[in-house]
């Protein structure tokens, strides 16, 4: 009998993490007004959280997709909000690197750090 093929949900090991020591986490962002979980993010590299790389953000699609667009700019990119409440979580940035990102703004959001098996279970939650 065949396999089934099970859809890959990995981290992405390009140029990005393995400058940062080919670390990686898998990354749950909440609304800190109203606690709705909004995003999924791999988190390169051990410490802080100051942005949300678009190449990195695994759901919900509104956000993820963003990746996808070449034509995509700072002026082009949504706020990052919560869907819920609307708190402004992030704002559009380009980094030095030649990434677009969402630089969040810290008071707004908590994060959890997920194992695979749930980043996987949250993105399906999210969409
Ligand atoms: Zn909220």
């Amino acid at each position: 009998m065949k396999e089934i093929t099970v859809t890959s949900f990995s981290f992405r090991r390009d140029k990005f993490f393995r400058d940062r020591d080919s670390y990686a986490e898998w990354w749950k962002i909440s609304c800190v007004q109203c606690e709705q979980d909004i995003l999924l993010d791999q988190k390169d590299e051990h410490g802080k959280l100051f942005r949300c790389y678009l190449n990195r953000i695994f759901a919900p699609t509104k956000y993820a997709e963003l990746q996808n667009d070449k034509t995509m700019t700072v002026k082009k990119m949504p706020r990052f909000t919560c869907p819920k409440c609307n708190t402004l979580i992030g704002v559009p940035m380009f980094h030095r690197e030649g990434r677009l990102a969402f630089k969040l703004i810290r008071e707004n959001w908590v994060k959890y750090k997920l194992d695979e098996a749930r980043a996987k279970e949250f993105k399906k939650d999210i969409g």
